[in-house]
């Protein structure tokens, strides 16, 4: 699935890249949309907390997720107003891209 968000990404003219966004705890940053650089970074500090078997499913789901942010500022998505239900519909949109087949 990463290759296919990832050519998504690219089809969007968005970068997709990983970065140190800094440290949030207790909160966790895992990544971050964008839209003036038109980029997509996922946090390095998170990656560097998993066991790598778990790293590629972050990132496709991190990568998804972004992408519900881009499709938000740039597609017709109206945001919701408030930002904790903006962050649960990107969460939501990333689990069911996900669940399709690859
Ligand atoms: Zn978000």
């Amino acid at each position: 699935m990463l290759p296919a968000l990832l050519w998504l990404a690219r089809l969007h003219d968005l970068s997709v890249a990983i970065a140190d966004l800094g440290d949030y705890s207790p909160s966790e940053l895992r990544s971050e949309y964008d839209p003036c650089d038109r980029a997509i970074r996922i946090n390095s500090r998170v990656i560097a907390k998993l066991d790598s078997p778990a790293v590629p499913g972050l990132l496709a789901h991190a990568v998804a997720h972004e992408l519900y942010h881009h499709l938000e500022h740039c597609a017709g998505i109206r945001p919701s107003a408030n930002r904790a239900n903006r962050e649960r519909l990107a969460d939501r949109f990333a689990r069911e891209m996900l669940a399709f087949p690859a």
